[in-house]
């Protein structure tokens, strides 16, 4: 288990996490999602004792990060590994001997060595490049070859750093298919830094929100999106949406079930109401498909449709 209470952190008297707050469960995949510049780096960077900070608490499994000599931070970078948006692979190094780096550094038997990297490339899909230099591979094996590396020491966290915010799409999907492989087969804590959404909805159980050194919000992934947290809207630029100025607008939220995809139909039928619909949209998250409509109805009408969705156990908010 990962504790943050209220840790602080300055460079050259500038604050820069302003008492953050955040428990991470083992097994869990965490999302820590931000602007550019509100502290997310910093804060992995502590998580992994590259940084030290000026107050407040970081205990892993129960063991204060601050309180660690150099000798005990190395051994700690072995339970808590990292990958970043420019995968740092050793250039004149096969990919064989990049995987292999930690091992040799921390003096692993060589036999031992070799059938962790066969065994490591297997699970992250690159058996066939071992013996290439990583300038001969696209930006996914890189990144394939740094997660195999970062894995090699059998760490208890994996901390990932922008890591698919140099790869297209398809990729990104790819690798944060691999991510999401890596958690469940292994059970190891993943915590994702991104700017982008798609990345928390794809793998992320729980996010929290980074606004210039303050956690904004924190919670469930499919809650915060089913709350419509302000903060989030406002980090996503949602607050612009279309709001037609007569009757009222509802935000109906369609979840797993039938019952919320099939409410509109429902709606027009059972209440014999007219209604416009202004917007609306699905998106994945992990497994599941979850969305909202934003439907404009008129005043009169506003009662008894509030009163039909709750009773139907649909989730609406009241945009008014
Ligand atoms: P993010 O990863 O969210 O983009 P960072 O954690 O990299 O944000 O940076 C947060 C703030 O801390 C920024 O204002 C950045 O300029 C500052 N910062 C980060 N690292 C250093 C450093 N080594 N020295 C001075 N300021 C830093
Ligand atoms: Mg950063």
């Amino acid at each position: 288990m990962i504790e943050i209470n209220n840790l602080k952190k300055s460079f050259d008297g500038l604050e820069v996490l302003k008492g953050i707050n955040i428990t991470i469960e083992d097994g869990e995949i965490y999302g820590l999602v931000g602007k550019s510049g509100s502290g997310k780096s910093t804060l992995l960077r502590c998580l992994n004792g590259l940084e030290s900070y000026s107050s407040g608490s970081i205990k892993i499994n129960g063991i204060e990060l601050n309180s660690l000599d150099k000798k005990e931070l190395k051994i700690l970078r072995k339970d808590v590994s990292m990958i970043f948006q420019h995968f740092p692979l050793l250039g004149r190094k096969t990919v064989y001997d990049n995987i292999g780096f930690p091992m040799k550094c921390w003096k692993y038997d060589k036999k031992i060595i070799d059938n962790r990297i066969k065994e490591l490339a297997e699970i992250v899909g690159i058996t066939d490049k071992l013996n290439q230099k990583p300038t001969t591979l696209s930006g996914g094996q890189k990144q394939r070859v740094s997660i195999a590396r970062a894995l090699s020491m059998n760490p208890k966290i994996l901390l990932s750093d922008e890591a698919t915010s140099a790869l297209d799409p398809t990729t990104t999907a790819d690798i944060l298919q691999l991510l999401r492989e890596i958690n469940k087969k292994l059970g190891i804590t993943i915590i994702v830094v991104t700017h982008q959404m798609e990345v928390i909805r794809e793998v992320c159980q729980k996010v929290s929100l980074l606004e210039n050194g303050h956690i904004v919000t924190s919670g469930k992934v499919d809650d915060i999106f089913l709350n419509g947290s302000k903060e989030l809207n406002r980090f996503l630029g949602n607050e612009e949406i279309f709001r037609s100025s007569n009757g009222v607008n509802l935000r109906i939220m369609l979840l797993e079930n039938d019952d919320s995809k099939q409410i509109i139909s429902k709606i027009a039928r059972d209440l014999d109401v007219d209604f416009s619909i202004l917007g609306g949209k699905v998106d994945k998250y992990r497994d599941k498909h979850l969305g909202s409509l934003l439907i404009n109805f008129h005043k009169k009408d506003i009662y008894k449709v509030k009163e039909y969705l709750t009773n139907k156990h649909i989730v609406w908010h009241s945009l008014e």
